[in-house]
């Protein structure tokens, strides 16, 4: 029996991607290189919107609170496709500690 995407190799050590929300501007580019659809642009919620700093909500202002957001952590392959592709380096990959899946406004 061949082996299949869920037990690939590199499915391993319990990493998920983290967004610094104070980088991402958006820009979508882990959106197009993640393989298994990790990732979702969304709107902050006010929540997420209160805890940047004020660089961060200058920038989440001028990009109207666009961000990456992480709706499908637990299909992470570890790749790192998206933090080589993030243009702010907004993205690193940590140990799985929570629930992956994050809410935002829409
Ligand atoms: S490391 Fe790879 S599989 Fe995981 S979110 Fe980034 S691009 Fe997707």
């Amino acid at each position: 029996m061949g082996a299949t995407p869920s037990d690939s190799p590199d499915r391993r050590g319990g990493l998920v991607p983290v967004i610094d929300r104070n980088r991402c501007e958006g820009k979508a580019e882990c959106v197009r290189v993640c393989p298994y659809q990790v990732f979702r642009i969304g709107v902050l919620s006010d929540q997420q919107f209160r805890e940047l700093s004020l660089r961060g909500k200058f920038k989440a202002w001028v990009h109207g609170s666009k961000q990456a957001m992480v709706v499908n952590g637990d299909s992470c392959h570890a790749c790192r496709l998206c933090e080589a592709a993030c243009p702010e380096q907004a993205i690193v990959l940590a140990r799985r500690a929570a629930p992956t899946v994050e809410k935002a406004s829409s």
